[in-house]
């Protein structure tokens, strides 16, 4: 069955006129990711490029496009994780970087160290080469919109962000049978300057281990670290649940046990996958096999043909 690669694009509800464009994101994500797969790349290569492009896409919530803090400004929290060693990286509360996930590999893999934040995260980047770029290029029409709406006195930015999420993460398993996660965010809108949510912590926002499987979560952070979703999702599996029934299983937990709503894209070492949510909507995309599924409502699973559609 191997290999795989499903992305999401966020936990939630995506406003009617958005919807096209979230589904073309998802899509082109999961198709670069399989395409590195397809030529003998690694798990990881695959989700830190899938992840790199839906940050380049300012419809989501993630890199440019980000969701602005209570300030209007662009603080954003990425985690990346092999699933071979258990290594992982990450970043939060990070500024003026286009790509916070590429930056999270580069703290696996440079330091000894597994996240680095805010100011001490922007000396690394600089350290490392890594371009800084203006807070206005991250931030969009459509985000600064949503940030003046969410400071009115009758807004409740919960229940906003609850409507409109975009966080993106992705998971891989490759043809040696290795696995990996990665997940990036502008985090939850108007939140207080310096919150680090469930993103960049290891277990929350996303988890990987070649024996049992990946994670990639997004939904309301706070409750995601109430309950540590992904590993919890994989603690089902590890009693023989499938992804799905063990996606099923947490994310009800979630939603009764701290009233949170969210959703995750599943791998197991086998290639089994699922995308499941609590949320209205999360647009997703899956690719194995030369076939393309994606969906953005509960029980959509279409089909296409991943050849015709890279012609
Ligand atoms: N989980 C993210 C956070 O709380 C938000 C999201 O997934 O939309 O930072």
């Amino acid at each position: 069955m191997l290999p795989v690669v499903v992305v999401h694009g966020g936990a939630g509800t995506v406003p009617r006129e958005r919807t096209e464009q979230s589904c073309a994101g998802v899509k082109e994500a999961a198709r670069a990711g399989y395409d590195i797969l397809q030529k003998g790349g690694s798990a990881i290569d695959a989700v830190t490029e899938a992840v790199t492009l839906m940050e380049n896409n300012p419809t989501y919530n993630a890199g440019r496009g980000s969701v602005l803090n209570v300030k209007g400004e662009v603080e954003m929290d990425a985690l990346v994780m092999d699933g071979k060693t258990l290594a992982s990286g990450a970043v939060s509360a990070v500024r003026k970087v286009a790509n916070p996930i590429q930056l999270a590999r580069l703290v696996m893999e440079k330091t000894k160290h597994l996240c680095l934040t805010a100011e001490g995260a922007s000396k690394f980047a600089r350290d490392m080469g890594v371009p800084e770029v203006t807070e206005e290029s991250l931030i969009t029409d459509y985000a600064k919109m949503r940030w003046k709406k969410n400071l009115e006195p009758e807004a409740n930015p919960v229940e906003s962000q609850m409507g409109k999420m975009g966080t993106v993460g992705a998971v891989a398993v490759d043809k040696e049978g290795n696995i990996a996660c990665a997940t990036s965010t502008g985090g939850m809108i108007n939140k207080m300057e310096g919150r680090v949510g469930d993103t960049p912590c290891v277990g929350c926002g996303g988890y990987a281990d070649n024996k049992i499987g990946a994670v990639s979560s997004t939904g309301h952070g706070e409750a995601i670290m109430k309950v540590i979703l992904c590993r919890l999702i994989l603690f089902h599996m590890e009693q023989g649940k499938s992804p799905q029934e063990a996606s099923d299983l947490a994310l009800a937990y979630m939603k009764e046990r701290v009233e949170g709503l969210g959703g995750v894209v599943v791998v197991d070492p086998k290639g089994t996958w699922a995308a499941r949510f609590s949320s209205l909507q999360m647009a997703w995309a899956a690719v194995q096999q030369d076939q393309l599924h994606y969906g953005l409502y509960h029980g959509e699973d279409f089909i296409e043909s991943v050849q015709e559609q890279t012609q």
